[in-house]
């Protein structure tokens, strides 16, 4: 490889290698959300409500955990072998959900256990994965090409929806499946084992073909350890963070406990949610965390006092934006809880005489991310073309607001169903349509914002700040998603047919030979398993 290669628009291959890895990534992430709702509410029997929140608890700690990949891969591990790490956690986590998937019918308890294990290490392996494949995506184009950010940046998040996309068809085939009318509940474990299946790929894909394709011009590796980086490698985006002093560091622990509490004590008491239950724990332990720590941080980077007027202009300007994406984001993850039990249990899902899977609806945004990602780019430079670009915090905007619209558009069609009344799949269809365009004005937008308004000396940090928004979103999408009127739990089943079912479980309640009829017939669980 020549070290003055010539100037041209070509993407380096790295971009393909690391377009491809983070495709089977999203592939397993997004396949296994497409399921995760619907498997904890029909075969371990949660309340819907209960697997919105635990659901919205799972991807706020994926958006917090990138904090620590981030740092671990800065001062230790490098990208490289945290992406590595990443995939193979990942792959853990979701063969711990095809056991889960394989035994609650036996052993429910122990299904349980495995659901919070692997949940809890594909957590682990998101943080580790997401920040540095696409910090790595940056540092494929040295300083004289980082014009092709913008176009780079296009291209790899088609990989993320292609990704999604497939693996929302794939996963819901194998495991969102009826037989005779009726679901399956023992399918759902083939979809986590091809979720599993695809991020083996994915990180064989990056294990085999980095040393090859993800290098500088002159051949070096990108992304190796820290130890093995130049001076060069840091030019640009450098976060080394600023020495805080004891005061400000305590300032921001004493904020975290009280916000922790304030948030405690809103979502815990005021809410009703007072049982130590895996929802209850998530809504008043996890979900403040998220909160604390996303206010705690931004605290503590806003208060060195080494930044300049301007530096901290420019990071309250980043909070702003932090601020409303939270918003976005939670209408956006309702995809995976409140729209798919409506898709599950309020949906003519015919397409042509086919009858979608309801976990599958939700492929429409990464199919339409993939159609329009192109247009929207080349729409924007149109406009710049012109001086007529709108600014990114407008675009922002106009996201919010065309998010709001898809829901006001769903909100109408739905007000006459009533409890038995069926919506139509071109109405989700169009919803998803419409929160796509919204997502394209706003989610690659804020990425860029961040970087480009960050002092360098942050941007790690100020990154971070930007993520728990994200999962400060998801943790509002668990809490507005179990507003849901409950229509397809098996509590809420067991009691429209006036039968007790926790007592049915705890074997409180004899059964007589007509209830256990009606419980069978309703494919409600009849013993205690
Ligand atoms: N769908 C995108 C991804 O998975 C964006 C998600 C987000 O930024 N919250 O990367």
């Amino acid at each position: 490889i020549s070290v003055d290669q010539p100037q041209n628009s070509r993407h380096p291959k790295g971009l393909w290698v690391l377009f491809g890895t983070e495709m089977w990534e999203r592939f397993n992430f997004y396949g296994m959300r497409a399921l995760l709702t619907l498997f904890m509410v029909n075969a371990l029997m949660m309340k819907e409500a209960d697997a919105s929140i635990i659901y919205g608890g799972f991807l706020a700690l994926c958006y917090l955990t990138p904090l620590l990949g981030g740092f671990v891969a800065d001062r230790f591990l490098g990208n490289r072998y945290c992406i590595i790490l990443g995939g193979v956690l990942m792959a853990l986590g979701q063969i711990l959900l095809f056991f889960s998937a394989s035994i609650f019918s036996e052993n429910l308890g122990m299904s349980n256990t495995l659901l919070w294990i692997g949940l809890g290490v594909i957590i682990f392996g998101n943080g580790f994965f997401k920040p540095n494949i696409s910090s790595m995506v940056g540092s494929l184009y040295p300083k004289q090409e980082k014009s092709k950010l913008d176009s780079a940046f296009t291209i790899f998040y088609m990989g993320i929806n292609i990704g999604a996309f497939l693996g929302q068809f794939i996963c819901p085939f194998l495991g969102d499946v009826k037989v005779d009318g009726v679901r399956d509940i023992f399918a759902f474990k083939w979809g986590f084992l091809a979720a599993s299946i695809a991020m083996v790929i994915g990180t064989l894909t990056f294990v085999l073909l980095k040393n090859r394709y993800v290098v500088t011009p002159e051949g070096r590796a990108i992304g190796g350890l820290p130890k093995n980086n130049t001076k060069d490698d840091f030019e640009e985006g450098e976060a080394t963070s600023a020495k805080f002093t004891a005061k400000s560091l305590g300032i921001v622990v004493a904020l975290f406990v009280g916000l922790f509490f304030i948030f405690q004590y809103l979502l815990v008491d005021k809410i009703g949610f007072t049982g130590m239950d895996a929802a209850g724990m998530i809504k008043g332990v996890i979900y403040p965390i998220i909160y604390a720590s996303g206010i705690s941080l931004a605290v503590l980077i806003v208060s060195d006092s080494a930044l300049t007027k301007i530096e901290r202009d420019r990071i309250f300007v980043i909070y702003i934006i932090s601020f409303f994406v939270i918003f976005f984001w939670a209408a956006f993850e309702q995809a995976g809880s409140s729209l798919t039990f409506i898709a599950d249990n309020q949906t003519d899902r015919n397409i042509f005489g086919w009858e979608m899977p309801p976990s599958m609806v939700q492929i429409f945004n990464g199919m339409f991310v993939v159609l329009l990602a192109v247009p929207f780019s080349m729409l924007w430079d149109k406009l710049r073309a012109k001086g007529k670009e709108p600014v990114s915090p407008f675009k922002q905007a106009i996201g919010l607001a065309v998010m709001a619209l898809s829901y006001f558009i769903i909100a109408y069609n739905v007000k006459d169903l009533g409890s038995s009344g069926m919506l139509a799949i071109k109405w989700l269809i169009l919803l998803y349509f419409i929160q796509t365009c919204g997502e394209l004005c706003l989610s690659p937008i804020g990425l860029s914002l961040v970087g480009k308004l960050s002092p360098k000396r942050f941007s790690s940090l100020l990154y971070g700040v930007f993520f728990i928004s994200n999962a400060a979103g998801y943790a509002l999408a668990g809490t507005l998603g179990a507003l849901l009127p409950a229509t397809g739990d098996k509590f809420q089943k067991a009691s429209e047919l006036g039968i007790n079912l926790q007592g049915v479980l705890d074997k409180s309640v004899a059964l007589t030979p007509q209830m256990e009829k009606v419980l069978t017939d309703n494919q409600l669980p009849t013993h205690n398993p």
